[in-house]
């Protein structure tokens, strides 16, 4: 369902007050990935690796200086404004942030059904009330609350709502970046859990990306691990944890508590 090849992004590092250019960052410096239907991918690093806006160019939320993601067969690359928007429903980010996507003057209901306007033909404007309730459940949010601001929410509830705004367009590929690290550990499990029931009734296919092995262990068929914008490993998570090649790796798996 999606196919990265050689993905690059630079970016320019300035200096000083004029804010001259003086080097390049290359923060995705060649990455190569597939994901099949109903997979999950994960993908470790230590902060600053690049995870977050190889993410971010996964969702074309971030222009790739080299490189191209296609999405069911379809490349990305090209696309400009509305076709780009609507190409992108296929694929969709939950962020780092719980606040993440979400605009702080809109309410929780808005929120979740404002993707469709970007594609109305998803459900007719009379269903939506009732499509964004019934989401709000699935995530375990009380349908009633939609009225409510995200600040009015706790964070394990923000990143739910994230979670039902990702959903409203019935995506094939959700990328997870760091969906967790940012709520306390009980709610941590919880969010997972719910990813995770949600992969069986959304049949959705995950790349899920953390900075440690714990969390993608267990949910993960295969993994990436990242270094300084590459992938320097991958493979089955047996593969990777049984007998990692790359030093990183090896670094990665001994630091794990
Ligand atoms: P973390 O685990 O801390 O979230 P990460 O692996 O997600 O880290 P990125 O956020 O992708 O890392 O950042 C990779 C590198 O690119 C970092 O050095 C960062 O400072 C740089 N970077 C990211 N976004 C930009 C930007 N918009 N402009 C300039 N540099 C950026
Ligand atoms: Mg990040």
């Amino acid at each position: 369902v999606l196919e990265v090849r050689d993905l690059v992004k630079h970016f320019p590092i300035r200096r000083g007050i004029l804010r001259r250019t003086v080097g390049v960052l290359k923060a995705v410096d060649g990455v190569s990935l597939e994901l099949r239907r109903g997979e999950t991918l994960g993908i470790v690093g230590e902060s600053g690796c690049g995870k977050s806006t190889l993410a971010r160019m996964l969702t074309a939320h971030e222009r790739p200086t080299s490189g191209e993601v296609t999405v069911l067969g379809r490349s990305m690359r090209d696309l400009r404004g509305r076709e780009l928007r609507r190409s992108r429903r296929h694929i969709q980010l939950i962020f780092q942030d719980p606040y993440g996507s979400l605009d702080p003057r809109m309410t929780v209901a808005d929120a979740v059904r404002e993707p469709y306007d970007v594609n109305p033909d998803l459900a007719a404007r009379g269903e939506r009330v009732r499509r964004v309730r019934e989401l709000l459940e699935v995530v375990g949010l009380n349908p009633d609350h939609g009225d409510r601001y995200p600040h009015q929410l706790s964070g394990g509830q923000r990143q739910r709502v994230g979670i039902a705004r990702a959903l409203a367009l019935r995506p094939d590929v959700l990328v997870c970046d760091e969906p967790v690290s940012a709520l306390d550990v009980s709610v941590q499990a919880q969010i997972v859990n719910l990813l995770e029931q949600l992969r069986e009734e959304f049949r959705l296919a995950y790349v899920f990306i953390a900075h440690d092995l714990g969390v993608v262990q267990h949910l993960a068929d295969r993994v990436a691990v990242m270094y300084l914008g590459r992938v320097v490993e991958t493979g089955s998570e047996a593969d990777v944890y049984g007998a990692a090649a790359h030093p990183y790796t090896q670094a990665l798996l001994s630091a794990a508590p």
